[in-house]
């Protein structure tokens, strides 16, 4: 049986996109791979942990998109959890005196990873930022069935209208036209405060720049209840 993968290539710069796609039924499917190296050696895998296209990926509430982040990936791994290989691995932080930490995305989701090993994928500590007090209920699901984000320092969480912030990536992954409204300008104008990135031109440089080029990391939440956006900047 043949499959086709997927690369999206933006119109207006005519950019190809990192990601590759699996090809399903005339539709750009499951994440496959991170890049087109990555999509070759996933394509060499057996066919028993590729991806199975019609199993759909849990929802996270308070992430946008784990693979984009990197945390999850299309992955020949075993879950550490359930003992399944699900073609997905999610290989970010996971605080716990265990040796395991790599878990399909259905045993971070449903907390049974988190259950299994006493662990937390962010820092309980660090939700809110210090700045609001959540619910337990709220932070329980943020620690114990979100996945992390890679940082420097210790992760935090972004929260606003008593609720945690869905978190939307490093600035890298972020649409401009999300930072050009009127919320990002707002998000924009509360990140110059740091004395570092206060002129037009550091911020420039943060935009274009890709993380891996950067010392510092800029990590992007919104509110799910008014769609304020807010974060914080990481430095190595
Ligand atoms: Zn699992
Ligand atoms: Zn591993
Ligand atoms: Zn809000």
């Amino acid at each position: 049986m043949h499959r086709q993968l997927f690369i999206e290539r933006d119109e207006a710069t005519g950019l190809l996109s990192d990601e590759v796609h699996l090809f399903v039924a005339g539709k750009k499917c499951v994440p496959y791979a991170s890049d087109l190296r990555a999509a070759i050696a996933q394509a060499r895998t057996s066919e028993a942990v590729q991806p199975d296209p019609v199993r759909t990926l849990p929802v996270f509430r308070y992430y946008a998109d784990p693979f984009k982040s990197g945390v999850m990936s299309p992955s020949g791994e075993t879950c550490q959890c359930c003992g399944n290989a699900t073609g997905y691995i999610y290989s970010g932080s996971f605080y716990s005196v265990a040796d395991e930490s790599h878990f399909c995305p259905w045993c971070v989701a449903d907390g049974s990873a988190a259950k299994k090993f006493d662990g937390e994928f962010n820092d309980s500590f660090g939700i809110g930022m210090g700045e609001i007090e959540l619910s337990e209920a709220v932070i329980g699901e943020v620690s114990r069935r979100t996945p992390s984000f890679f940082s420097f320092q210790q992760e935090q969480w972004w929260g606003h209208c008593d609720d945690a912030g869905q978190f939307l990536g490093e600035i890298e992954h972020l649409d401009r036209s999300l930072l050009a409204s009127d919320t990002g300008l707002n998000f924009r104008l509360g990140i110059q405060e740091t004395p570092a990135l206060s002129t037009d031109a550091d911020w420039e440089w943060l935009i274009a720049t890709p993380s891996k080029k950067r010392d510092v990391a800029c990590f992007v939440f919104r509110c799910l209840h008014c769609g304020e956006m807010g974060g914080y900047i990481d430095c190595s």
